[in-house]
Order: C-alpha cells, then structure tokens, then sequence
C-alpha cells in the first residue's frame, strides 16, 4: 500500500462494526454493558471493550489505529494536545532524579515544559547543537531519554536520526521523536531507529487549525531494560506493549490529559489528506524561500531545502527531498519583521503552524518572549527574524504577498 492509500485505507479497523465511510464520533462520556460481570472483565483487561473515555474511546482508538499503521509503530495513545502528548510520553520513562538529553532548537513550549521539568526532579541537559558528538558529551549514567524535533522549530536544524538513536541504544537510552513538523509524509523516524514517536496533530496532520490534539506513537525497537526503567517494570507481562500498557492505563488515566472524540474525528479526516497538503506545502515553501533569497530586503533565509543550508544533504536523504512548510527569514531589525507582517494582505500573524492559509510570527515577542537574549540564541531565535509556516494558497500569491510587503520597509 503507498502513501496516499495507507492514509485512507490503512488499518481503518474492521468495517462490521460500522457502515458509515467516516468513523462515526461517539460523544460519550461511558459505555453501557449488559451485566456486572462483563464490566467485571472489560475493567480487568480480561475482556477487549471502552469503559471511559478518559481512557479509551472508539473514535479515539481509530485514530491511534491509524497514526500507528502510518508510523509503523506498534500502538498509540491520543492525547489532548501536542505538549500532553510529549509530557506524557517522557513522564512514562523517566521518574525524580533521573535526565534527559535534548536537542537545543527545540518549539518553545517543549522547552519551557522541559524548565517545569526541573520541578520534580527531572534534569534536562541541552545539546549545543544537532550533531551526534553533542549529545553524548551530556549523557550520564542517570539520562533515560533523548529527545530530538526531526526538524528543530525554529532553528530548523536537522538531527541524524540514525545516528542519534545508534547512540541512545549503545547507552541503553530511549530516544522520543517529535515528529510534527515532518509528519510520516517526510519521514517515519520508527524506521530510522527511534523508540517513541509525538505528534502535536493540532498542525499538519488536523491540516487547517481546527482543533488541539497529540499522539505517542509507540515501537517495537525499544529493548526495556527494566532495571533502568522501574516505572514499566510493573507491565513487563505485556512485552513490547509495556510501554504503552502503563501510558494508557497509569498515565493517561491518571492525568486525564485525553482527546476529546470530536478532535480525534477532526484529526482523522485531516490524516486522510495528509500527503496531497504536504506535497503542495512542500513546493510551496521551496518555491517561496528561493524566491525570498533573491529579494534584496531579506538578510538570510534559512530552510532545509536551500541548497547552501548545511543541513541540505541530510534533510534531502533523510526526507526524500521534501524539507518541510517552515521558514525563517530575518530582515534586519524587530522593526522591518514587525513592519513586514503587519503589511502582508494573505499571510495570517499568528502562533500556529501547520494550517491551509500561510501563517507568520515574530517568535522573539510571542513563543520565545519569556527566554534571555542567550537562551532564545540557542533556540535559533533571533530579534529581526520573522518564521513563516506556508499554506496552501497559489505560491505566486505568497510570493507576491511578500514582495509588496518587503517593499515597505
Ligand atoms: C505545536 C507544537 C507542539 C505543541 O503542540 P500543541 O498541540 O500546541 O500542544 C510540540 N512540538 C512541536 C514541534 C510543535 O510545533
């Protein structure tokens, strides 16, 4: 099955349980059995069956179904958001005293979560930057986790995901994947060795910005030493399902951090249009940064599939020469950025990405504004940059939309 089939047709469950073509949304808080010792059995796990939907849901499990067929992971658990997926995801691994190594140009709300972190105990050590050298240099005998984005946002650096999960696993270390701003489109870092894949699906893979979600997506490539991992110690019956045995039944439940069904339907038809959006998405970006980089106003572009991007060979191996929606330009000053986003006629300011119309933020006075001059630096964030998240408009408009904006400055 190839990409665009697998988004329609892949695991889609079996189709006796319904005859409508779209999952149907079940908005309901329980489900009903007709006696005590059934609901006895679906409790205790003896008995397939939902309970609640704070836990599971059957419009919710399709989705999970299906973003696991698309990841080639084994299981996923839907979350309520992007960043609850990632909490959730990190908290099933790692426990008070224990560390993490993280990629430095990271969305700022997972930096921020990683800071909260500190809180209860979790240390998160940053990598200079992407390269493999980087992160072993902070691993401990104390580091449970490493986390990458595939393509940092908004530094838009490009990790080894090979090679980094080649280190993780040397060390006995999970390595957890955001995989947002790729989406399986771009790549499916299960296949290159990661242990856990995130999405926030609130972006690409909802596709026009109607609603929060998130997704773990888990694999079989993780080899538990429950030695190191005594949290999923207590699921070792379940093997390679431990991990997501405790997600669903401990964490999940316990924080409540779930998905509403009406979102995992909105995600779902969403998924199914994935790779018609990210193909149009793709040429966009590429056309509107080579456009940009021939505009006398624009000081630099940065976007993987520049060919001077030193990220360039990788991301075009990595990603099978699609680099992705996101851009970043800088204009000089926080003036000229501000100057230019309140000129443009399509382009959207706003803190999203992943959306049908072309989004534009300042990051440095909105998602970065709580972080010093040195910290933002390190996260690629800069005062006269401007990050640009193309749509789906005709690109000679984006393209055109610019330029007149430019022009005012
Ligand atoms: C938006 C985003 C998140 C957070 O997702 P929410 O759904 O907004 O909670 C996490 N990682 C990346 C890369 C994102 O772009």
């Amino acid at each position: 099955m190839r990409f665009n089939t697998s988004l329609i047709h892949g695991n889609v469950g079996p189709k006796e349980e319904r005859s409508s073509t779209n999952i149907p949304i079940y908005l309901c808080n329980s489900f009903q059995y007709e006696t005590a010792h059934e609901l006895e059995e679906v409790f205790s796990g003896k008995k397939p069956g939902f309970v609640y939907t704070r836990i599971n849901n059957p419009t919710v499990e399709a989705f999970e179904r299906r973003i696991a067929f698309l990841e080639e992971g084994i299981a996923a658990v839907a979350a309520s958001s992007g960043m609850a997926a990632i909490a959730l995801a990190i908290l099933n691994l790692v426990k008070s005293g224990d560390e993490m190594v993280s990629a430095s140009g990271i969305f700022g709300g997972t930096y921020s979560l990683f800071k909260s972190f500190e809180n209860f105990g979790i240390k998160t050590r940053f990598a200079e930057d992407s390269s493999v050298e980087s992160f072993e240099k902070y691993i401990t005998d104390k580091t449970k986790v490493i986390f990458i984005e595939t393509i940092g946002n908004p530094k838009l650096d490009v990790p080894n995901i090979r090679q980094i999960a080649d280190l993780a696993h040397e060390h006995g270390i999970a390595l957890v994947v955001d995989s947002t701003v790729t989406t399986p489109y771009l790549v499916k870092p299960i296949k290159l060795g990661a242990d856990v894949v995130v999405h926030s699906t609130s972006k690409f893979i909802n596709g026009s910005g109607s609603c929060i979600g998130g997704v773990i997506v888990a694999s079989s490539n993780m080899k538990i030493d429950y030695d190191r991992y005594p949290l999923i110690k207590e699921y070792k019956k379940y093997g390679e399902f431990a991990y997501i045995a405790r997600l669903r039944n401990n964490l999940l439940k316990d924080f409540g951090a779930c998905i509403s069904p009406f979102n995992a339907f909105l995600n779902t038809i969403g998924l199914e249009t994935l790779g018609v959006r990210m193909q149009k998405i793709c040429e966009n970006a590429l056309s509107l940064a080579k456009a940009l980089k021939e505009n006398k106003k624009v000081v630099s572009v940065n976007y993987p599939g520049l060919e001077e991007s030193i990220y360039y060979q990788l991301a075009t191996e990595q990603f099978g020469g699609k680099y992705g929606a996101i851009l970043t330009i800088r204009v000089g000053t926080k003036e000229n950025a501000f100057k230019v986003i309140d000129s443009l006629r399509y382009a959207v300011n706003s803190t999203n990405i992943g959306d049908v119309r072309t989004l534009v933020v300042h990051p440095a006075s909105t998602i970065y504004v709580g972080f010093s001059v040195e910290e933002k630096e390190a996260m690629g964030v800069y005062e006269d940059m401007i990050r640009i998240c193309v749509g789906l408009e005709d690109v000679e408009d984006i393209i055109e939309d610019f330029y007149q904006a430019l022009e005012k400055i």
